[in-house]
């Protein structure tokens, strides 16, 4: 086994403890076959419990820091197309403030609910610490299929929300930006209504368009970041660079972006997917063909010099580096076995179930965790932050060099951990993440 592709299933239980987490909400329906029913809250909180013990962290810190500091949930009523009110169901959940203003993206999807959010709020608290940005970690959602919803609609359920949780946000409490299926256009509409309450106010949200404050480079810099990951990360992963091959499933923000500077590096990108399918070609896909395709046709359907594959076939298919761009739980124990990848780069959160975390670490799989890979969005989050408060704006370049330094520097000190406590990636993650989130707890007197 491969030093960075431990694992660190604890040696013994404590009695009365169970690894197993336990679902306290209707499961969404499983991502794959042989998926177990996924609950990222329990997941989170699993690993975090591992990195814990590791680090000796007592029973209050524990407590304190796997509950959040506040949650809401709100019933938006929409005025639809035709006439009629809909109401769906919103949440917001702030996780952690120790470290500064609560940071985290706003999802819409049917399978948004409340412990989806809590977990994801989890993730940004220890993201945003191990990047060493002054943010918490915070996260938002909305349950519904913005696929079925027209442009008008989208705008009033954005406009609704932003007034629902007006209360709890603001560039010093708490900073939304998008995530799965929300758009720089949702985060102008959501500035808006905010500002419209308490004036011109850019710095409550980021991810905005460049044309209204936002930052040039934000919307490549999740992949961007996950590809400055990985360059920092090759060698000491034994990956040929740039000579690797790569496979990527989800084409939206960050596979698209991540699929596309892939490819500029000189990687070859084999196969990638969407929610429908995943397409393969063994010698190389051309991305820029492919992009411009997906953009004039919507969706995949029709490409030519492609084979058809499922999106489980995908994650079986021998390759340097397979990329996770989708959703979370994926990757479980019922196809870790079948994973041929090198290294797993986790460019979306929580896409790999713990129990898969052990078999891959037994099969020589090394995972690249979520709170390092993805954290190149919140990274550019902040500079587009500190540029509101600042009035000022910096050019793109400027923004991937930061972005660069900031994501090799903490991969650095991920892989620094792992060596020196012979721990895997994301138990070194965490522990660094908790201890800078601990000492900012300690030092402002809460424990
Ligand atoms: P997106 O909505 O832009 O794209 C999601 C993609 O996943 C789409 O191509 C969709 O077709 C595909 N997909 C959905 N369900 C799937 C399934 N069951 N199987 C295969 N593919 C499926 O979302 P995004 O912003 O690119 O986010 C992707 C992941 O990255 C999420 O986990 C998100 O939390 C994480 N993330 C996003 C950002 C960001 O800046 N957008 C930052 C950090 C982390």
């Amino acid at each position: 086994m491969p030093r960075h592709a431990r694992s660190d299933r604890p040696a013994k239980r404590q009695a009365g403890t169970s690894l197993t987490p336990r679902p306290s909400k209707p499961v969404p329906a499983p991502v794959s076959p042989g998926a177990a029913p996924y609950n990222l809250k329990a997941m989170a909180d699993l690993q975090f419990e591992r990195a814990a013990e590791l680090i000796g962290l007592n029973r209050e810190l524990r407590d304190l820091l796997t509950t959040s500091y506040r949650e809401i949930q709100v019933r938006i009523p929409v005025r639809m197309d035709d006439g009629a009110v809909r109401v769906f169901t919103g949440y917001r959940v702030q996780h952690n403030q120790a470290r500064g203003p609560m940071k985290g993206g706003i999802r819409y999807h049917p399978h948004v609910d409340l412990d989806e959010v809590r977990g994801l709020a989890a993730l940004m608290t220890w993201k945003t610490a191990l990047v060493e940005l002054p943010f918490g970690g915070a996260k938002g959602g909305v349950t519904c299929d913005p696929k079925a919803l027209s442009a008008g609609e989208l705008e009033r359920l954005t406009r609704g929300f932003t007034a629902m949780i007006d209360p709890v946000i603001g560039p010093f409490e708490d900073v939304p930006a998008p995530d799965v299926n929300t758009t720089a256009q949702m985060m102008a509409w959501l500035m808006d209504e905010y500002s419209r309450r308490h004036g011109h106010t850019p710095a409550v949200v980021t991810g905005k368009p460049v044309e209204l404050e936002g930052l040039p480079g934000r919307d490549a810099a999740t992949g961007r970041g996950c590809v400055d990951v990985i360059k920092a990360a090759a060698k000491d992963m034994g990956v040929p660079w740039p000579k690797a091959t790569a496979v990527i499933q989800g084409f939206g923000n960050v596979g698209s972006w991540t699929a596309k500077l892939l490819a500029a590096e000189g990687v070859t990108v084999i196969a990638v997917s969407d929610s429908r399918s995943g397409y393969l070609n063994r010698n190389g896909l051309d991305i820029e063909r492919l992009a411009q395709h997906r953009k004039r046709a919507g969706s995949f359907e029709g490409l030519t010099g492609v084979e058809r594959i499922s999106n489980e076939e995908l994650l079986a298919l021998p390759c340097d580096l397979l990329i996770p761009a989708a959703i979370e739980g994926v990757i479980h124990a019922g196809n870790a076995g079948q994973v041929r990848a090198r290294v797993i780069v986790e460019a979306a959160n929580g896409p790999t179930a713990l129990e898969a975390d052990d078999i891959l670490a037994k099969r020589g799989v090394s995972i690249l965790p979520d709170i390092l890979v993805n954290a190149g969005g919140v990274t550019a989050s902040y500079f587009e932050w500190v540029q509101n408060l600042q009035r000022l704006a910096w050019e793109e370049e400027r923004v991937n060099q930061e972005l660069e330094r900031i994501m090799a520097r903490a991969y650095r000190k991920v892989w620094a951990a792992a060596q020196a406590r012979r721990i895997s990636l994301r138990t070194a993650a965490y522990c660094t993440a908790i201890d800078k989130v601990v000492t900012a707890t300690r030092l402002r007197g809460l424990a």
